[in-house]
């Protein structure tokens, strides 16, 4: 029987981000230096892949510090911690390494300066996302106000309008996170911004992708985790661009094929911590449907490398 002809379009940038991959070897490094086990505080990245392929070489994945023994190392993930964690596992003599992203640490830095130079904080992001978490964490309880939408604007209670500062969640919908800004600016005239935006290079390629993709797409599916932020955001940019049907697989046994039948474009991309492996065994299942031809949409070259330390040490 003949297969369908079927147009992928598949987005690049897409996949791995630096701060990704670097946390990967962090933890791959720490378990080749001290042995197995070593405990990951939260899922390294937000992949079930990448952290069972973890899991198999000794890391334990737990969600509080005190699920950590004191005698093996912990590492923090990607997405930051509040620094009463550090802190804590500093009293408690462990060895931990940390693996927040440069680009969150970059955040944190800027929350802490605020703060230093009398401004409250407002921060844009989902409330209980880690990074949220352990962005507002940065400072004493209650001193970040969270916002979450354009509707939060309106409402939060601020000590002094004329001292205020934001950052933002570095995987949030550029979109949406430039209406909330406006909405800030709006009601608070003297808010202080970041320098640079605080959404991360990669988050904001990805969309820039999808874009690209969704209006010539009948379909778009983001190959990610159900509580990976920036593949979320991805499935939303699709929608919101043109894009009739967008789906969120965590790998091929996932796509909802009655959903895509009789299409003939799709879009492709994948969330910043859902590995290549995955792309292309959903390119692979797609081929055992439709006569694929792939077509490469590439909206932004990414050489971003972040460094892995050389040697791992512990903290003095
Ligand atoms: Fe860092 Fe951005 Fe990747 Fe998050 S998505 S780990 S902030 S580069």
């Amino acid at each position: 029987m003949t297969k369908p002809p079927l147009t992928l379009y598949l987005a690049a940038p897409r996949g791995f981000c630096a701060g990704v991959d670097r946390a990967i070897k962090i933890v791959e490094m720490a378990i080749d230096k001290w042995g197995a086990p070593v405990y990951v505080r939260h899922e390294i990245v937000h992949n079930k892949y990448v952290v069972d392929d973890l899991k198999a070489k000794g890391a334990v994945f737990v969600e509080e510090l005190e699920d950590c023994p004191d005698d093996r190392p912990v590492i923090f993930s990607a997405h930051g911690v509040p620094r009463a964690v550090p802190a804590e596992a500093a009293r408690r003599e462990m060895i931990y390494v940390d693996a927040t992203c440069p680009l969150v640490s970059k955040v944190h830095i800027e929350a802490q300066r605020h703060a230093e130079n009398g401004l409250q904080m407002i921060m844009i992001g989902h409330e209980g996302h880690p990074e949220t978490i352990g962005t507002m964490g940065q400072l004493p309880a209650g001193d970040v106000l969270l916002v979450e939408t354009v509707d939060d604007v309106a409402r939060v209670e601020v000590r002094d309008p004329e001292q205020i500062a934001y950052v933002t969640q570095t995987t949030l919908s550029i979109d949406d996170t430039a209406e909330i800004v406006a909405a800030l600016k709006a009601r608070f005239p003297s808010i202080v911004g970041p320098h640079k935006e605080d959404i991360c290079y990669a988050t904001t390629n990805r969309q820039e992708a999808v874009k690209a993709i969704a209006p010539r797409a009948e379909a778009m599916l983001v190959v990610g985790a159900p509580n990976s932020s920036n593949s979320k955001r991805l499935v939303e940019v699709a929608a919101r661009n043109g894009c009739g049907y967008s789906q969120l697989v965590q790998r091929a046994t996932d796509i909802d094929w009655r959903a895509i039948e009789g299409i003939s474009t799709l879009g492709l991309t994948a969330g910043a911590s859902a590995p290549e492996t995955l792309v292309n065994e959903v390119i692979d299942a797609l081929g055992t449907r439709f006569d694929v031809t792939v077509e490469m949409v590439e909206t932004a070259i990414e050489n971003v490398e972040f460094k892995v330390p050389r040697v791992l040490r512990v903290p003095a």
